[in-house]
């Protein structure tokens, strides 16, 4: 009797251990190691005068979708490494995305940044390039709207996603600009950062002109310092990254 408990024993001892095995050798070295494979994406929206593409960051899946887009006018570049950090930050927080997609555009003139200038290489300014009631048309706001293909990319992502809300990054005003109805929004921001919140007037066939006045969307024209384009990423981070999830999150607390 005792001699058969031992036995089962080590069968059972035995089975365990082979069955370990098994399903160690099942295992698929090729599983993917990332949780979540949908909640980031990257795709070209299309390409600038000089055919640099346009990319679309995306990341969560929730129905709340937020844009922002960075260096619109080239020269304004500080933009472009926030986002980065911002998408470092919702990769490892994505408590921040539940039920929501944030949608980035980390440069939206690659020409007027490759050739250091706010203007597109037409010599346009894609932020006076919008279809809006104000605008004004010459040879450097384009003689009517979306004559060129960065201003109609955005225009595009606008009413293709209609998002909730945007921020748009510019230098060097150092305040939150707003258009539509986006007070609320800049004000809840500017509780995470030094900018004061100012209405600076919605300037002729802006984006903000566009989005806040004949589309209604809320959007904030978040407008850093000059000498912000100096500042590494991690000290961009470190001043304005909390107002940007504000953005993100709000009305919560993005903390
Ligand atoms: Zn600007």
């Amino acid at each position: 009797m005792k001699k058969r408990t031992i036995l089962n024993y080590i069968l059972t001892a035995v089975s365990l251990w082979a069955c370990g095995l098994l399903l160690t050798g099942c295992q698929d070295p090729y599983a993917p190691t990332l949780q979540h494979p949908q909640l980031t994406s990257a795709h070209i929206l299309g390409y600038s005068v000089r055919q640099r593409p346009i990319e679309l960051i995306t990341i969560g899946t929730g129905e709340e979708k937020v844009m922002i887009i960075a260096t619109i006018h080239g020269n304004e570049d500080a933009g472009t490494p926030l986002v980065y950090k911002l998408l470092d930050k919702l990769r490892t927080r994505p408590d921040f995305l539940a039920g929501r997609t944030v949608l980035i555009v980390p440069l939206a003139n690659p020409d007027g940044y490759a050739l250091r200038t706010r203007f597109n290489a037409s010599g346009i300014d894609l932020n006076r390039n919008f279809p809006a009631s104000n605008r004004i048309n010459n040879e450097v706001h384009g003689q009517q709207g979306l004559t060129e293909p960065e201003s109609r990319i955005l225009y595009d992502l606008v009413l293709a996603y209609q998002p909730m809300r945007i921020v748009s990054i510019h230098q060097p005003l150092y305040c939150l600009d707003y258009d539509g109805p986006g007070e609320d929004i800049a004000r809840h921001m500017g509780r995470y950062c030094s900018l004061p919140v100012k209405k600076l007037g919605s300037r002729p066939g802006s984006m903000g002109s566009f989005v806040g006045i004949e589309q209604n969307i809320p959007i904030i024209t978040m407008e850093l310092a000059k000498e912000d384009s100096e500042l590494t990423a991690a000290q961009l981070w470190d001043t304005y990254g909390r107002a940007l999830l504000a953005a993100i999150t709000y009305p919560e607390l993005p903390y």
